[in-house]
């Protein structure tokens, strides 16, 4: 679920206000993301796939910095590598919209034979990203893939944590052939709703809002948690750093190590935390796919984060 992550966030990168998704046997047959954003230029198609492609430079050079989504220039391509992959875009200033296939790293006919040249075609304004027949020419990657419904799930998730995170932006997520949808978010819809429409109301309910600054440090934190008095099963933990989905083992269990102190017979948060770091603070040194992310002053930072989930907790539990 990788690539899904990376086409989304290239989709919010372009001022996208609507991003849908639509997925065929669970990704492997199809997964398809269309947006409304800024397109792409026709002129920019030829090499669009072409690794290091890139239209964000300023964060190109800047490789020690997450703090921007789209530093490598390398998820189009890649993904050309293992899969049929297919543009449909139009920028405001085109008069139709252009569709380009896509082969390893290199534009490809539509069918053998054909020119190779994008296409003009109608289509809305934005991007339309098709990829198709994930793993094709890598048998053993496709055997790996779980069940349609289990991949599902894992793409709902990731689609579930940018639909909460992204507010202004109007997320959808739905199967082929089904009527209706699994996400569906409204572009104005706050953070709680937002947190409800994919969550539940049973969460949605109990949440207490946090948020916590510190210069020094470096850093800027706030999110929702629930309160003591309603309890998953699970720890659900929705973790942005500078508005990309990440994981840390350490913040995840400083958080349960904090709640747990409120619920002695158990029972684990919801919790959604946007933080965001100054970007040089943030190690990037981790493989791009790795989602686990480490930042410097780790310990002061999750700690003064943990202090204030603490005294949001305790105000309900003696209210
Ligand atoms: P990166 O995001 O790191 O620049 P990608 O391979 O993800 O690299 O994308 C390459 C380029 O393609 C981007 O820099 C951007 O210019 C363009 N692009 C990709 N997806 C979209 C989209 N949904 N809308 C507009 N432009 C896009
Ligand atoms: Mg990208």
């Amino acid at each position: 679920m990788h690539a899904l992550k990376e086409l989304i966030e290239n989709s919010v990168d372009a001022g996208s206000t609507s991003i849908e998704v639509l997925v065929k046997e669970g990704g492997l047959k199809l997964l398809q993301i269309t947006d409304n954003g800024h397109g792409i230029e026709k002129d920019d198609l030829p090499i669009l796939c072409e690794r290091f492609t890139t239209s964000k430079l300023k964060e190109f050079e800047d490789l020690s910095s997450i703090g921007t989504y789209g530093f490598r220039g390398e998820a189009l391509a890649s993904i050309s590598h293992i899969a049929h992959l297919t543009v449909t875009t139009k920028t405001t200033g085109s008069s139709c919209a252009w569709r380009a296939h896509y082969s390893d790293g290199k534009l490809t006919p539509a069918k053998p034979g054909q020119s190779s040249a994008p296409k003009a075609t109608a289509g809305r304004g934005g991007t339309q990203i098709t990829v198709e027949d994930l793993f094709y020419n890598i048998p053993t990657r496709r055997r790996a893939f779980r069940s349609a419904s289990e991949e599902y799930a894992k793409i709902l998730d990731v689609v579930g944590r940018y639909a909460v995170h992204r507010t202004g932006v109007a997320f959808s997520c739905r199967k082929h052939g089904d009527s209706g949808v699994s996400i569906s978010t409204a572009a104005n819809a706050s953070t709680v709703d937002r947190i409800r429409q994919i969550h539940g109301s049973a969460v949605a309910n109990e949440l207490v809002e946090f948020s916590v600054e510190d210069d020094k440090l470096g850093f800027r934190a706030s999110g929702f948690v629930t309160n003591a008095n309603y309890h998953v099963k699970r720890t659900v933990i929705l973790l942005f750093i500078n508005h990309r989905s990440v994981e840390s083992t350490n913040v995840k269990r400083a958080i349960e190590q904090t709640y747990s102190t409120f619920l002695p017979k158990g029972g684990h948060p919801f919790i959604y935390l946007d933080l965001e770091i100054e970007p040089q603070r943030v190690d990037v040194n981790v493989h791009p796919t790795k989602r686990e992310v480490n930042f410097l002053n780790e310990d002061e930072i999750i700690e003064s984060i943990c202090s204030e989930i603490r005294g949001k907790l305790a105000q309900v539990d003696s209210s």
